[in-house]
């Protein structure tokens, strides 16, 4: 089976993770402090908050812009569901706002509506997530603007969007939002096994992230209520998490950013190649934005199903069935039984639903082969191409 995605991993990274295994730290060393400084060089954010995965990211960001009890949550209904469940751990209610229909990012126009009608019934959100599908920036001059009219926070899941550009900067220096969250799961684009991180302009913010990872503890004499103890002391002053990343998963990562280059060089090469192998096919190819450069996470296909004697799942089975990991990013959010349970209804954004009766995500990763490639394209011809 050809996956959809996959590690890269080379002797390089085996050795880094070795070598701190024989050192004094396997966590709380070094190396954590190192690749975050190495994703405040790559982001040209200030502060870099390495975790142990995306999900804590943004929880601990929701956390440290005062989510809570009787806030709103607004984010994309095609994402992983974790960009929704963060506001629920923070005991925010949810709401989604619809897709652009070309890019499959948060719509901004939507989100205007959205708001306008929101303002009247003083259910305000406050903080939207955009989500950077695909790796693909949402249009975030636009989302920004918004949020100076209305008042709300800006966290960007970049999970699918490190080494992507907007406007010639790169994804993750919190132009236009409070903070920016990255995955280092295995099959984004550099990963650290498990693994997350909080980029923000804000010290305070990046301060809190720090307590919120760690138990709420500080060892920091100023933050302390009264005098230290002694040399042993450290005190608790919020509720936190044990979210930290370990020495190997960082050193992991550290290695990992050196090529960080060379991996979205070679996901643009297998997507550029796709867009000229599947021209000729009833599929729409990934709309790509001006002004952005994409990380290239995913390359998604929407099947012109009008176009071909197959259905959507047919289609997906067969690829399956044939040696293609394909996948599908992603079922709306609001579908999972757990968001219906709170209300959510099959209709309530048109064109994520739309979306995700045509979408395929075909395999694409840094260390796929042209033959592996050309093994997918001939599968998927074959099978669009032959009657049901
Ligand atoms: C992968 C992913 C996450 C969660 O990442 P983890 O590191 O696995 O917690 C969140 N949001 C999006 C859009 C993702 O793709």
């Amino acid at each position: 089976m050809i996956p959809y995605g996959k590690q890269d991993i080379v002797q390089h990274d085996i050795d880094a993770v070795v070598s701190v295994l024989k050192s004094d730290f396997l966590t709380q060393g070094p190396q954590v402090p190192l690749f975050e400084t190495s994703l405040t060089f790559i982001t040209q954010a200030t502060h870099a908050v390495a975790v142990n995965s995306a999900t804590s990211a943004l929880h601990i960001a929701c956390l440290a812009l005062g989510l809570g009890v009787g806030d709103w949550l607004w984010t994309s209904p095609i994402t992983f569901v974790a960009s929704a469940n963060c506001g629920l751990y923070c005991g925010a209610q949810i709401d989604f706002v619809d897709i652009d229909a070309d890019t499959y990012n948060m719509c901004p126009q939507k989100l205007k509506q959205k708001l306008i009608k929101a303002k009247v019934e003083g259910r305000l959100p406050k903080v939207v997530i955009p989500v950077h599908l695909c790796g693909q920036s949402c249009d975030m001059q636009a989302i920004y603007a918004l949020s100076q009219e209305y008042g709300f926070h800006i966290i960007e899941d970049a999970s699918h969007a490190i080494g992507g550009r907007y406007q010639q900067q790169p994804i993750g220096n919190c132009k236009y939002s409070d903070i920016t969250i990255f995955s280092f799961h295995p099959v984004k684009i550099v990963t650290t096994a498990e693994g997350g991180a909080a980029l923000t302009n804000d010290p305070s913010l990046a301060e809190r992230m720090r307590l919120l990872r760690s138990h709420g503890i500080t060892r920091e004499p100023d933050n302390m209520q009264g005098q230290p103890h002694g040399a042993w002391y450290y005190q608790q002053i919020e509720l936190g998490f044990n979210y930290r990343m370990t020495e190997l998963q960082a050193a992991l990562g550290v290695s990992q950013l050196n090529r960080l280059e060379e991996f979205v060089r070679q996901r643009h090469y297998f997507s550029d190649r796709y867009n000229r192998l599947l021209a000729h096919l009833p599929i729409t190819r990934p709309y790509q934005l001006p002004d952005t450069y994409s990380g290239l996470h995913l390359y998604v296909i929407r099947l012109s199903l009008g176009q071909i004697s197959k259905s959507h799942s047919q289609v997906f089975d067969e690829l399956r069935a044939n040696g293609i990991g394909v996948n599908l990013h992603y079922i709306p959010v609001h579908f999972q039984p757990y968001y219906q349970n709170m209300g959510f209804k099959m209709g309530n954004f048109p064109d994520a639903e739309h979306y995700y009766q045509e979408a395929i995500s075909l395999p694409m990763f840094s260390a796929m082969t042209d033959n592996m490639q050309d093994e997918v394209v001939s599968v998927l011809t074959r099978i669009l191409e032959s009657e049901a």
